[in-house]
């Protein structure tokens, strides 16, 4: 496969930095996904749905021998795992993984669209991503730096992102 995949991780309740450890743990428990790179912690106000406690959000690099569609049920299997009950569009969640890039491919099911839908437009998830890719190119061909820079000029000026020291 070319190219790399990206995962989104997001925690708003609970210890959320141990949320996120623990997802990480359980993906790599799978035996079929290594963690090749991992961003820096980042504090993040609630995209959507604004009256909820602030997330703390990641994006990991991974290696995987999963499909997508294979990878998605692995995750969501990880979800409830961890916890992770209500199922609100953008609610609160102990845990939310979703599948940013999945190297070069473009899918668009019913349940599985990559890119992820959102991606273009979340400063929470693109600049975790540029720390650990900042030579990326999307599938259709822009780098990481353009998407920022055009995701920068549409988004909300009360987002607040916030990178924290831990990792
Ligand atoms: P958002 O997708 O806007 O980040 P969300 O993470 O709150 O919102 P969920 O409730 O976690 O949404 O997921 C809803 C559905 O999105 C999942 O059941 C899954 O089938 C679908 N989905 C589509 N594309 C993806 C993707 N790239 N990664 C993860 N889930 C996806
Ligand atoms: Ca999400
Ligand atoms: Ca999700």
């Amino acid at each position: 496969m070319n190219g790399q995949v990206y995962l989104g991780l997001g925690s708003n309740m609970g210890d959320k930095e141990e949320n996120l450890a623990q997802a990480i743990y359980q993906i790599e428990q799978t035996g079929k996904i290594i963690v090749t790179r991992k961003s820096s912690l980042y504090i993040t106000s609630p995209w959507g749905k604004t009256d909820q406690d602030e997330f703390l959000n990641q994006v990991i690099e991974i290696e995987t021998e999963f499909t997508p569609l294979e990878l998605l049920d692995v995750l969501q299997k990880i979800e409830i795992k961890l916890g992770r009950l209500r199922n609100e569009k953008w609610g609160p969640r102990v845990i939310d993984l979703d599948i940013l890039l999945f190297g070069e491919e473009t899918i668009a099911l019913h349940e599985l669209v990559i890119p992820h839908p959102h991606l273009y437009a979340r400063l929470f998830v693109l600049i975790p991503l540029q720390e650990i890719a900042p030579q990326l190119v999307f599938p259709d061909g822009k780098g990481i730096g353009e998407v920022l820079a055009r995701a920068a000029q549409l988004e909300d000026a009360s987002q607040s992102i916030r990178k924290t020291e831990n990792k």
